[in-house]
């Protein structure tokens, strides 16, 4: 498996708040693993 920047601007990642899983993608609802929230990680912290 190749190892992705999760902070990759052109795409969507989210990661699941619950058990840590994480999915790229521009609508992710609900984390596929556990049905727990997910955060989307593109949003910038600065
Ligand atoms: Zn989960």
């Amino acid at each position: 498996m190749v190892y992705t920047d999760p902070y990759t601007p052109e795409r969507s990642y989210y990661e699941c708040r619950d058990c840590g899983y994480r999915e790229a993608t521009d609508s992710l609802g609900a984390c596929p693993e556990c049905g727990g929230r997910t955060q989307n990680l593109a949003v910038p912290r600065d």
